[in-house]
């Protein structure tokens, strides 16, 4: 029987419980919490113990949210998991749009949801264990049917088999399944898919349309092109070439848009989506059916076939792992994930594996890819959400700017980007000001002038209420960047400026004089957001990037909490085909998410990162 289940957030805020007496099970629910859900260790394990109590657990990183299950651990459970599910796909159903920073503890209504989960849940598991049988005669018996013959030991048969022969064969796992449509994780399945389609808004199927079968290729949807909303009227993207002023030089260009998702007004959410729905997704067109198959055929022998060779050992050591892991580590950095990065990944794979019970390849390929694809979620998912739409809303309506400062090193895109999402803020009706803040490299201030220019070519003051939507800022070159940034936004605070976008010169990592100022500019300036701009073409150069930029923030800051990066602007995303690696040593550096994803030349090449997609590129 369960004694208390509890639903928190991941930085340890109560949602809701299911008894008054929780105080008993506190102690054991804050070791959990210290001692493993925010140290992120083993995490995999899904299952704590503490004195004689157990908890099983389960997280939910799209909402950063921990279901858990405490028990006597002497007793055991058989469907935690399937309550587990179900527990988070009700709550997620009931409560899954509230955004996580306001997610506090006592108004969450929940206790009708948990009953009926709980009773399902039992009875499913009731219905599992086999009701006693009556004792059969001797004439129903199988040993009626036998011959002699055949009751003579085979000396050359598994002992198992003859032992099978003497009683009915237990049943497969298949059989023990309660068949459709009673059974749970039919249910399950069935509730996710619906749950899935309910949060995946791009995938929208017409009115009385059911869900496409796979099998015939005629009835497949074809696949959609992803296109530009944000929201405002332009649809248009305009090629960020600074040599032409006239914004009728539309084009697209094609990009590689299977890794990156849609950018709306609203940046959706680090999107996770199943396999299966990967592969409905990439199975969407006759034309692109062959395709598809060379693309299946490449992904059966991938990461995974590494651990092929690994078969029939009973319990998995780390000596039979450790040629695939090393295999796994080179496979990943072949996709540009820096070596320290994929060794540790590699770590994390085999402590999860260590010591685990192997049958088939099958079995451990599939763990082998759970881990795995749990630790690169797990890194890719933020800790906590960025949601600059709402944040620059919420500063307008106290009257203050919302600023976000660039930074990075030389030539990554800092200041296309900027433009790019100075772009998108004006389609959602912000207007900003861009300071521009490179008093450094010759013809900085000029490339801004020329987007400022373009940016409101395309959206004219007419068009807005007489607002002029973008502005720049600009003191020329040599001067003190802090300080432009500073009356920057004190001038947009003086005229009511939604946003300001500071632009900051691109600098070494190893250059101390720079690395102070830009920790001085920050400083100062208390922004917003500090964005770091980094080119997904990067590999092992990201991880002393990333390091050395936000330990010069931090030492040179002399605040006691210094404003290290908030988030990641991964640029020319659009250069790297499927090596991804840079977005999971970015994210696993800093702790924090990639907030857009730069994918061309254009303004509407700004996209939020398809973290699935990311994941079965590294995968392949
Ligand atoms: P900064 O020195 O960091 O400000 O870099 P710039 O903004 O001047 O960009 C350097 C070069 O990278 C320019 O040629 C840009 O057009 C190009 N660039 C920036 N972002 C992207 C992107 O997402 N994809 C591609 N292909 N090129 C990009």
């Amino acid at each position: 029987m369960l004694d208390f289940v509890v639903i928190f957030t991941k930085g340890g805020v109560v949602l809701w419980h299911s008894n008054a007496s929780g105080s008993s099970f506190a102690s054991c629910i804050n070791s959990l919490i210290r001692g493993v859900i925010l140290e992120e260790r083993n995490t995999e394990a899904k299952y704590f113990e503490e004195d004689n109590l157990a908890v099983q657990f389960k997280l939910d990183n799209e909402l950063d949210l921990v279901y858990a299950a405490i028990f006597q651990k002497v007793i055991k459970l058989n469907y935690l998991d399937s309550f587990l599910a179900d527990m988070q796909l009700a709550f997620k159903e009931k409560y899954g749009d509230i955004p996580a920073t306001e997610r506090l503890g006592g108004d969450y209504d929940f206790d009708r949801e948990y009953r009926r989960v709980l009773s399902a849940a039992e009875e499913a598991s009731a219905k599992q264990v086999k009701a006693p049988k009556a004792m059969r005669s001797y004439n129903e018996s199988q040993k009626s049917k036998k011959t002699v013959a055949s009751m003579i030991q085979d000396d050359k048969k598994p002992v198992e088999k003859r032992v099978n022969i003497q009683e009915s064969p237990p049943p497969s796992k298949a059989q023990q399944t309660p068949s459709p449509p009673a059974s749970m994780d039919d249910i399950i399945r069935e509730n996710r898919r619906k749950l899935r389609e309910k949060l995946t808004p791009t995938k929208k199927t017409s009115p009385g349309d059911s869900k496409p079968s796979k099998s015939t290729a005629s009835e497949k949807a074809g696949k959609k092109p992803r296109v530009w909303d944000l929201g405002g009227n332009s649809k248009d993207a305009v090629m960020l070439d600074r040599s032409k002023d006239a914004p009728e030089d539309v084009q697209y260009q094609n990009i590689n848009s299977e890794l990156v998702g849609t950018m709306q007004g609203v940046i959706r959410d680090l999107d996770v989506e199943s396999e299966d729905e990967a592969e409905d997704e990439q199975e969407s067109s006759e034309e692109e059916e062959e395709q598809l198959q060379s693309r299946k055929s490449k992904k059966s022998g991938g990461l995974l076939s590494y651990f092929k060779g690994i078969v029939g050992a009973k319990t998995m050591s780390l000596a039979d792992l450790q040629p695939a892991l090393e295999k796994m580590r080179d496979h990943l950095i072949s996709k540009n994930v820096a070596t320290e990065i994929a060794a540790k990944l590699c770590d994390s794979v085999a402590t999860s594996l260590d010591g685990k019970q192997m049958g088939t390849f099958d079995s451990i390929a599939s763990q082998v890819k759970e881990a795995l694809t749990q630790s690169l979620v797990r890194i890719l998912s933020p800790k906590r959400r960025i949601d600059i739409i709402r944040d620059a809303l919420e500063s307008k309506r106290s009257g203050r700017p919302y600023t976000i400062i660039f930074c990075g090193v030389n030539g990554v895109g800092k200041s296309t980007n900027l433009a790019k999402i100075c772009f998108w803020l004006i389609e959602n009706d912000f207007n900003v000001l861009i300071a521009a803040c490179d008093t450094f490299r010759a013809g900085a201030v000029e490339q801004l002038r020329t987007h400022t220019r373009h940016l409101n070519a395309l959206h004219p003051a007419a068009k807005h209420d007489g607002r002029t939507m973008v502005q720049l800022y600009e003191k020329g070159y040599g001067k003190d960047a802090a300080g432009i940034a500073m009356e920057a936004i004190k001038f947009a605070h003086d005229t009511r400026v939604d946003v300001v976008l500071v632009d900051t010169a691109g600098r070494m990592q190893d250059n101390e004089p720079l690395m102070r100022s830009l920790s001085k500019l920050i400083k100062v300036n208390n922004p917003d957001l500090v964005l770091f701009v980094g080119e997904a073409l990067v590999g092992n150069e990201a991880v002393d990037q990333l390091v050395k930029f936000n330990q010069s923030l931090a030492d040179y800051s002399s605040n006691e909490n210094p404003h290290i990066i908030d988030g990641i602007v991964l640029t020319k995303f659009d250069t790297i085909d499927d090596k991804v690696g840079a977005a999971i040593s970015m994210t696993y550096i800093t702790g924090q998410p990639i907030v857009f994803v730069g994918t061309g030349q254009t303004y509407a090449d700004l996209k939020a990162i398809n973290v699935n997609a990311v994941v079965n590129s590294l995968m392949k």
